[in-house]
């Protein structure tokens, strides 16, 4: 029976970062992929802020799109509008991306094997369904949002996870800014969006329940009767998982829920918690004790657990609103100091970042005092 160091189950993001980086340290490192080529069909908007460039680059033909902003819908119709001369973010083709990312693992040494589904682990051999078993010294589930590896391990279940899915029209895009529509009645849970692609509009929508309802109802509303020329979509992790590491079993990426509870993205700190990841196995494997694999845990909670509990804190509390309040929050944001700030601090992935800055000029947060006593209950929930 063959024998490897670490297999990694899923060649997406997270599953090919953790696999480059361990590859790179000269272990033997086997990923497979239940798809024949990952990251195909795309069921994600691609969109990532300039954090994307010192985590993993960006390469030319990736790029579909600069965005220079957004602009935020009220329930009522009201609007924000953040723009700015810099770009603050990309739309990427994810296909091209995740088949970048998997022939860089590829190129650090790692063996791939693609329309390989995993099966089940024991005994420290893993069985696959195309695939003879291997036998694997630690194992890292980067299998997405509905982890067989971590079922496997016997991991707790995802506690908030919603349904997301977006539409592609062909039309040549007018504009090079994001827009994102709040309301309870479009978007309960999350928020509806329109992106604009290099020859496509995209319109997409995530929501709590009743997804596929809300989103032909915000296509009827947004006037698109058009059929689309793809549809897509797929479970995204609202809150973490707080147990990532059992035995010698980790998880990364949407199998550990590292993603945004803000805007449900989890690419770029999926990527960041995967080099966390190697790190620990890497150092697990050098010192051959299995024990070291929790400090990926520890670590992972000290770089991006802040931000993760503070993006389902704003969550837990937009979900909180009605909507004749967030009718008054878009109103209180659209002030020009409000604005400003934004334009200035405005970062997707890093909420904490922000937070603080906001916090030393009151100008920015008196005007939301109105909203104190639910801030207060969402905190003590929390
Ligand atoms: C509608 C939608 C829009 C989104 N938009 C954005 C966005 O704009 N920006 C952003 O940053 N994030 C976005 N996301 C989230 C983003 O797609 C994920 O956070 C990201 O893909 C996570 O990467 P991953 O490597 O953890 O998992 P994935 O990319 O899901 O990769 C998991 C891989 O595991 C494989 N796999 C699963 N089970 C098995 C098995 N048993 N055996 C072998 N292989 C298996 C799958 O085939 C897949 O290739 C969006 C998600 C959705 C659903």
């Amino acid at each position: 029976m063959e024998k490897y160091d670490v297999l990694v189950v899923g060649a997406g993001p997270a599953g090919t970062a953790v696999t480059k980086h361990i590859a790179k340290k000269g272990y033997k490192v086997l990923v497979v992929d239940s798809k024949e080529n990952p990251g195909t069909p795309q069921k994600c908007s691609g969109l990532f802020s300039k954090n994307i460039l010192h985590i993993a680059g960006l390469k030319k033909n990736e790029i579909l799109c600069e965005i220079k902003g957004a602009r935020i819908h009220s329930p009522s119709g009201e609007k924000i509008n953040i723009r700015t001369k810099e770009t603050q973010g990309y739309v990427v083709d994810r296909t091209i991306f995740d088949t970048r990312l998997l022939d860089e693992a590829k190129s650090a040494g790692a063996e791939i094997r693609t329309k390989t589904r995993f099966l089940k682990y024991e005994n420290n051999i893993a069985y696959f369904s195309d695939s003879k078993p291997i036998f694997t010294k630690i194992i890292i589930g980067a299998d997405g949002s509905n982890s067989i590896v971590a079922k496997n391990f016997g991991f707790p279940e995802l506690e908030k996870k919603i349904l997301g899915v977006i539409n592609l029209y062909p039309e040549k895009p007018k504009d090079d800014i994001v827009e994102l529509y709040l309301s309870r009645k479009t978007a309960p849970g999350l928020f509806a969006w329109k992106i604009p692609r290099k020859d496509d509009v995209e319109f997409g929508i995530g929501a709590d329940k009743n997804t596929m309802q809300y989103f032909n109802r915000f296509l009827l509303l947004q006037n698109v009767k058009k059929k689309p020329k793809a549809t897509t979509g797929g479970i995204i992790p609202l809150k973490w998982r707080d147990e990532t590491v059992r035995r010698n079993c980790l998880l990364v990426g949407d199998a550990a829920g590292h993603t945004k509870a803000t805007t449900g993205g989890g690419v770029v700190l999926s990527i960041r918690s995967a080099k966390i990841a190697a790190e620990a196995v890497c150092s697990a494997l050098q010192k051959d004790d299995i024990a070291i694999l929790s400090t990926y845990e520890i670590k992972w909670k000290k770089e991006i657990g802040r931000d993760l509990k503070y993006a389902l804190l704003i969550r837990k509390f937009l979900n909180s609103l009605d909507d004749s309040e967030i009718d008054k929050l878009v109103a209180i944001s659209s002030q020009n100091e409000v604005v400003a700030f934004l334009k200035e601090n405005g970062d997707m992935d890093y909420p904490t970042k922000m937070i603080f800055v906001a916090i030393k000029r009151p100008k920015i947060w008196v005007p939301y005092m109105r909203f104190l006593p639910k801030i207060v209950k969402c905190i003590l929930q929390h």
